[in-house]
């Protein structure tokens, strides 16, 4: 069932789910468990000439928004925000908490302090190791900027909340270190996202710890079908807008995917067809 129409704009669910699993029935689709996918993947994405896709993957672009003069901002939305939308909800952010966004220079951590921001945390502290990022994360809504590769991220940590702890810690890095940093990061009803599934890190908590401070460790991943409607309205609203930094023409793909894998890329980077 879908409500788009031939002539529509529309952005992609990049997902391949079943529709009518458990997990799809109850719009947690991330979790369907007869997962297809990736669309670009599994099929042809944004880089074909033409793409084939099921009509449920299509979701219609609000009236809200200028694709036509901004097609890399509308583009990315789909992910860069869609993905911290769906955190701030499963981590349930509210005004009283202290947000620590690790990996924050990255694609999805820029989009991730904006979205803090955006839910009214009291504090969003960014976490790179990369300090030429941290003029962007400071303009996306960071109150303040850790470089880990300089300082005891744990102890800046609980320096910066006077000793107390943070709320929430989202790990978009998740190796070993910055996982069981992060844990020792958290306060009372602290709650630690990953979603860098990837990188294969471990995280060790005390099972005294979870009790005392009724601690969460989490993963987080993607966005429902909802998540990334909901957000493609917020961006329509005026209320956040993705930051791209580097837009390329199709024939600088290669180098441009060079530059997302060596991080040099603040923010996202898109490829615009002509
Ligand atoms: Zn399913």
């Amino acid at each position: 069932v879908t409500s788009v129409k031939v002539g529509d704009p529309v952005t992609a669910y990049f997902y391949l789910t079943c529709g009518h699993c458990r997990w799809c029935r109850i719009n947690r689709e991330t979790l369907c468990e007869n997962f297809g996918g990736y669309i670009g993947r599994a099929i042809d994405g944004g880089y074909a000439e033409l793409m084939k896709a099921p009509a449920d993957n299509f979701l219609k672009i609000p009236d809200g928004l200028d694709w036509k003069n901004h097609p890399a901002e509308v583009g990315v939305i789909c992910d860069a925000i869609a993905t911290p939308v769906k955190v701030i909800r499963r981590t349930n952010v509210t005004a009283s908490d202290t947000v620590a966004v690790i990996g924050a220079g990255g694609g999805l951590g820029i989009h991730m302090l904006m979205l803090a921001r955006w839910a009214h945390a009291a504090r969003v502290i960014a976490v790179d190791v990369k300090s030429d990022k941290f003029a962007a994360c400071r303009a996306a809504g960071a109150d303040d900027c850790v470089n880990a590769a300089e300082v005891d991220m744990t102890g800046a940590l609980r320096d910066l909340t006077h000793g107390k702890g943070v709320d929430v810690v989202i790990d978009f890095v998740s190796v070993d270190k910055t996982l069981n940093g992060g844990a020792a990061a958290l306060g009372r009803g602290g709650r630690l996202v990953t979603l860098g599934g990837s990188a294969g890190g471990t995280v060790t908590v005390p099972a005294r710890d979870l009790l005392n401070k009724e601690a969460m460790v989490m993963g987080s991943r993607y966005a429902t079908r909802q998540e990334v409607i909901d957000s493609l309205e917020i961006v329509a609203r005026g209320e956040v807008w993705p930051l791209v930094t580097d837009i390329r023409p199709m024939a600088e793909a290669e180098a441009l995917h060079q530059r997302v894998e060596k991080g040099e890329i603040t923010g996202r980077a898109a490829i615009v067809m002509k």
